[in-house]
């Protein structure tokens, strides 16, 4: 037999999430990020469940041939643009629009040879500092662009740094008041431009789509769509209304009864004071869970056995975990064990253990710990969108 571990994608799920941005957004386009994998999704996997999307968006150029393969017709964005110039036939080949961010980048348009002219998308750096022309170059670069015959369409974007940063934050903290900063110079520095605009991601999103300025003409979704609030812990996926979309599940493979005294795992680092039963998990850091999750009496990450919240007790290793069964009595070897995602029903009603609380446990985020996904572990699509798209017709 494997080990019983296994992922779940829930296309479903990435369904009702993008209906769920959806709904805030006014009737301006979504660019479904799928960079990354899907976010260790997988991207045919995110496909079954995203088709809805007004195009994707994503780094890659062979995740967007994948696209492509899949059948997409519709936009694809490169987000960081082409890396090298032979990248841009690629963009002629397929179609894709992409980010245009430095001089280089246009250097190489201006020599490249193509029948379709590009639709390209110039990136302001408002003041993150990481990719685009600052606001005194941007207008030159502008100009530059428009004046090439391999360019159809010019948009303009830019990309927020604080998105999340809760509105109670004391003003004076840096970044407190950056979405705002940042919203101003883009909205000076393009002022008389015209194009198409996109500068939200799923923080900004979620949490300022109703000012029609930061919506803009494209928002750039991902996280959200993943079942992962941005701004944890100040909101969970529940106060946005988000699924879910990848469960890891696995199986105790062992049961083992502490006596006060005994100590659980390398380095002892947890010390039962009562008699206990703890059981043994077949999930370990090689799985791409994270190793730093905390299983100390005073810190125990969030696990569902049987459904049931339970914790870790003692340090994670490579293949196992240890978890607390106090409150799973009737659990032994063969339980079923959620690490993260949806859980087996309990009295009828569905469990869950939002991805979000067990990153933030270990003091990383949902991000991570999905893109972290281990290739070892087998991954299973399921769900309505996914039984359509895979089941011959009965
Ligand atoms: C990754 C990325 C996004 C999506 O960010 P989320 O926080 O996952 O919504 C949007 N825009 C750019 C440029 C990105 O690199």
């Amino acid at each position: 037999m494997p080990r019983p571990i296994e992922a779940l994608i829930h296309t479903d799920a990435l369904a009702h999430n993008l209906a769920r941005a959806r709904a805030e957004l006014a009737g301006a386009r979504l660019w479904a990020v799928v960079k990354a994998n899907a976010y260790g999704h997988g991207i045919a996997r995110a496909y079954a469940g995203l088709r809805a999307a007004d195009g994707f968006a994503l780094l890659d150029l062979a995740e967007a041939r994948t696209l492509r393969e899949l059948g997409w017709r519709g936009p694809i964005l490169l987000l960081e643009g082409a890396f090298e110039p032979r990248d841009l036939e690629l963009c002629s080949r397929l179609g894709l629009w992409h980010t245009v961010h430095c001089e280089a980048q246009i250097d190489w348009l201006a020599m490249h040879k193509t029948k379709a002219p590009h639709r390209v998308f110039l990136k302001l750096n408002s003041g993150m500092n990481r990719l685009g022309f600052t606001p005194q170059a941007f207008r030159s670069a502008w100009t530059r662009l428009e004046a090439l015959p391999q360019v159809d369409e010019v948009s303009l974007m830019t990309h927020f740094s604080d998105a999340d940063a809760n509105a109670n934050t004391d003003a004076s903290t840096p970044g407190a008041r950056a979405i705002d900063r940042q919203l101003q110079v883009f909205t000076e520095t393009t002022r008389d431009l015209p194009g198409e605009r996109s500068l939200a991601n799923s923080a900004a999103t979620l949490r300022h789509a109703s000012d029609a300025q930061v919506r803009a003409d494209w928002v750039r979704a991902g996280i959200l769509l993943y079942g992962s609030a941005p701004d944890f812990p100040s909101h969970d996926i529940g106060h946005w209304d988000l699924q879910p979309t990848m469960t890891l599940r696995s199986k105790l493979i062992a049961v083992q009864q502490l006596q006060p005294g005994d100590t659980v795992g390398y380095g002892s680092r947890y010390t039962a004071h009562a008699p206990m039963r703890i059981g043994v998990v077949a999930c370990g850091y090689a799985d791409g869970y994270p190793r730093h999750a905390p299983g100390t009496h005073e810190h125990g990450t969030p696990v569902l056995v049987e459904g049931v919240r339970t914790r870790l007790v003692g340090r994670v290793s490579m293949d196992m975990v240890t978890v607390d069964l106090t409150p799973v009595p009737h659990a032994g070897p063969g339980s079923e064990v959620t690490l993260w995602g949806r859980g087996p029903p309990v009295d009828g009603r569905v469990s869950l253990l939002p991805i979000d609380e067990v990153a933030h446990a270990a003091g990383t985020l949902g991000y991570e710990l999905m893109c972290a996904l281990a290739a070892r572990v087998p991954v299973r699509t399921v769900g309505e969108a996914a039984w359509a798209a895979d089941s011959p017709p009965p």
